[in-house]
């Protein structure tokens, strides 16, 4: 028989189907083999089985080996790959990584065992006992214990009963050791527990909505605090109940252990957590009960939509709209349009929820695309929290020049004072420190990356974001020789200094990203602030993700409509969806919540629907403004993005890839709304020169979308690199 093989190695050259001969060893579709391959020997993954190849045997060589004693990837996940290679326009074998944990590649990880010790059946346990001197009485201990045929860990009985008396026994066989394979579980020390609640009205038609619907995508518009999670849960249970698997998404890391907590509490080991915060080790282990079967549910981050579940019966992707689903590096894919894909060949439902929806979703709802749930009022019917807006004009004018408003002072105050917590919410980007120079407008810039660089207190540092160079803090203009530097924006340190003289007697917590940057970090935290330990908690975007704070009464936004100026389509969306979520961490339990925005442009309709908690109005502005200004969901945009050491490499490869481009746009102009070849707004990242192509096609175009890829792949680029990206959520 012969097998169909892609072999580890990314290069377009080799992305093709090798076949090789099975010979007598036990290979299946799926299985990961070790295969010659140019004089050396590689991984490979078998897609296929036949029975000949096209090509004359004598040219066959043999798999040398079989790397694990069951297949690694599913037929469905096999199907899933040949998808991904052409959609996304990867080779074969990177698309096969996405669902393989790193560590099983190459070896780097092998199963966690533990050396358990019992008596060799196979020997005369009589004859053993009488050749025992009668002063050996750890050894004679030793069998004493073990007699009944129980095995037991060999690091507890060498600490029991001495090394050497095992050691010895051992030497004579008379004991034997059996490695048996342990997991590693990813916050293990986290106490489950499982509130069983009374399901709400809304909550049940919800579920049932989802069941008894022709469509196969449901979308769950509940508003924050309204009980999705429940609903989640609850269609889960249903799945495994009728013998099925299920997989449940949810933004980034910050969220994932709070979100695993609830599911280890109903669940217990059912479920396993796949993120890029756990170890090599529990990654692997986590995806090996998943492909085993002992695991039925998945959860995590974007990557687990990979998980190696058979038959699954629903996939769940919580705050559809994060951005964290898109993946931004290669291979690039969107998270919902996999998991759609998970959904047709398993014949199961899948569940958007979200209480902003992204744009594109609701539309394909309210199109009646999609099956559309709303959720409009919070458990028990709680209000949502009241919004107070600062207006930080009136502030300066009146001689405010910290960084809180009056409002968002007494607020707090009256929070401390009744024994609350409180969270204040501040925009990173917009508030990243700069170094500027108050004689000649200098700000200093990355040698590198040409951006401008973040001052960090700790260390007296300043630090390139994109590349993550570090540079002394100036004493002098580099450009005028000026010492009257100063620092512009504010980071959260300079936030809570400020807030620790206001309120010297309130306990503050920070979170951003110098606080959380070890595995755990980000859950320590929040649960730290959960548990009371702190008053007042100072964060960035990772704070606004729906973490369940019963005891915070007051969030405070500061600098609201910072968000509102970044170049880019989708800031009134991001806005709206920011603010949202940050205001639905206020007030969740018994106490009514206040949110105090500030802002210096209170007539912002985006604000003003967002402080209504109005998202019908907003859709229908915002996609009013879409379809008149032709951005997506009415246009798909697409960069080329090219890069290369050195500029001049970087323009030739710009030349290689504009001229077949320009070709087709010439040919299909009526495609096209815009089309044009420019450097990147960020001219220089981590070294490279970037130049780009920005096109942007009208909606439903998959052909001209399909040779956009093809141009881009089989370009023949020498020092440089192409890539394209569809609708970038990023385009510096
Ligand atoms: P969402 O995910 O929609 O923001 P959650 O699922 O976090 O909302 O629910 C908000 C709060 O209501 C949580 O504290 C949750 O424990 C509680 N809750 C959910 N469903 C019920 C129910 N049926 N009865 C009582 N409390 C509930
Ligand atoms: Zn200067
Ligand atoms: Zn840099």
């Amino acid at each position: 028989m012969i097998a169909e093989v892609i072999v580890d190695i990314t290069n377009s050259e080799v992305d093709k189907v090798f076949d090789y001969n099975i010979g007598d060893l036990n290979v299946t579709v799926g299985s990961r083999v070790g295969v010659p391959f140019a004089n050396r020997k590689i991984e490979g993954l078998v897609i296929g089985i036949k029975e000949k190849s096209q090509l004359p045997e004598c040219k066959i060589k043999f798999i040398s080996e079989v790397l694990d004693d069951f297949p690694a990837l599913t037929q469905e996940s096999i199907n899933l790959v040949n998808y991904i290679s052409k959609k996304y326009s990867v080779s074969k074998a990177s698309a096969i990584r996405l669902f393989l944990p790193a560590e099983m590649r190459r070896g780097r990880v092998s199963e966690k065992q533990v050396e358990f010790i019992k008596i060799n059946p196979a020997i005369d346990l009589e004859a053993v006992y009488s050749s025992i001197r009668k002063s050996a009485k750890n050894q004679l201990a030793v069998l004493d214990f073990l007699k009944s045929g129980k095995s037991a860990r060999a690091s507890i009985l060498r600490q029991e009963f001495s090394a050497s008396a095992i050691k010895a026994l051992l030497d004579r066989d008379a004991l034997i050791i059996d490695k048996i394979r342990v997991n590693r579980l990813p916050y293990s020390e986290m106490i489950s527990e499982d509130k069983s609640v009374q399901l709400t009205g809304a909550q049940n038609n919800a579920i049932s909505s989802v069941n008894n619907t022709n469509q196969q995508v449901t979308l769950i518009h509940g508003v924050t605090g309204s009980g999705k999670t429940e609903v989640y849960l609850q269609l889960i249970k249903e799945a495994i109940q009728k013998g099925k698997t299920a997989i449940m998404l949810v933004p980034e890391i910050s969220l994932t252990p709070q979100m695993f907590k609830q599911l280890r509490g109903r669940f217990n080991e059912l479920c396993a957590i796949i993120h890029s915060g756990l170890s090599a080790g529990e990654r692997f282990d986590e995806w090996s009960r998943l492909r085993s079967g002992e695991a039925k549910i998945a959860i995590g981050a974007r990557s687990a939509i990979f998980a190696p579940l058979e038959n699954l019966g629903v996939i769940i992707i919580d705050e559809e709209h994060d951005g964290s689903y898109e993946s931004e590096s290669s291979p690039r894919y969107s998270t919902i349009d996999i998991a759609k894909k998970r959904c047709d060949y398993n014949g199961c439902k899948l569940v958007l929820g979200s209480a902003t929806p992204s744009i594109n979703t609701y539309m394909l709802a309210k199109e009646g695309s999609y099956n559309l749930v709303k959720m409009p009022e919070r458990i028990n019917k709680r209000p949502l929290p009241e919004v107070i807006v600062a207006d930080m004009r009136d502030e300066t004018r009146r001689g405010n020049n910290g960084f809180f408003s009056s409002y968002l002072k007494e607020e707090l105050q009256s929070a401390l004072d009744a024994g609350k917590q409180s969270i204040i919410f501040l925009n990173r980007r917009g508030f990243s420190q700069q170094v500027i120079c108050r004689d000649c407008g200098y700000v200093a810039k990355c040698t590198v990356c040409d951006v401008s660089l973040n001052y960090h207190k700790s260390g007296d540092l300043l630090k390139c974001h994109y590349c993550g160079t570090n540079y002394k803090m100036l004493s002098a203009c580099p450009d005028c020789g000026s010492v009257n530097l100063s620092l512009i924006g504010t980071g959260t340190q300079k936030i809570v200094d400020e807030l620790k003289k206001l309120f010297p007697q309130a306990k503050i917590a920070r979170m951003d990203n110098d606080t959380t940057r070890n595995k755990e970090g980000h859950y320590k935290i929040l649960s730290a602030f959960a548990k009371g330990e702190s008053d007042i908690l100072v964060g960035t975007q990772m704070i606004a993700k729906g973490h369940d704070f019963p005891n915070v009464t007051l969030v405070g936004i500061l600098d609201a409509d910072m968000s509102l100026h970044f170049s880019d389509y989708r800031s009134g969306e991001r806005t709206y969806q920011l603010l949202t979520q940050v205001a639905g961490r206020s007030g969740r339990a018994e106490n009514k919540g206040k949110v105090v925005l500030q802002t210096y442009s209170p007539q912002n309709p985006v604000l003003k629907y967002a402080m209504a908690y109005d998202y019908e109005g907003f859709y229908e502005r915002e996609v009013a403004i879409r379809k008149a200004t032709k951005f997506p969901p009415f246009a798909l945009i697409v960069r080329i993005l090219v890069e290369a050491t050195e500029e001049a490499d970087a323009i030739e490869g710009l030349k290689t890839v504009y001229m077949p481009l320009k070709e087709l746009y010439e040919h299909n102009k009526d495609a096209f709304l815009f089309f044009n070849k420019m450097k990147s707004p960020i001219k220089r990242l981590k070294n490279k020169y970037r130049y780009q192509i920005l096109m942007r096609l009208t909606a439903n175009n998959d052909a001209i979308r399909e040779e956009i890829y093809k141009i881009v792949t089989s370009a023949e680029l020498v020092k440089a690199t192409a890539s394209v990206e569809e609708n970038p959520a990023n385009l510096s």
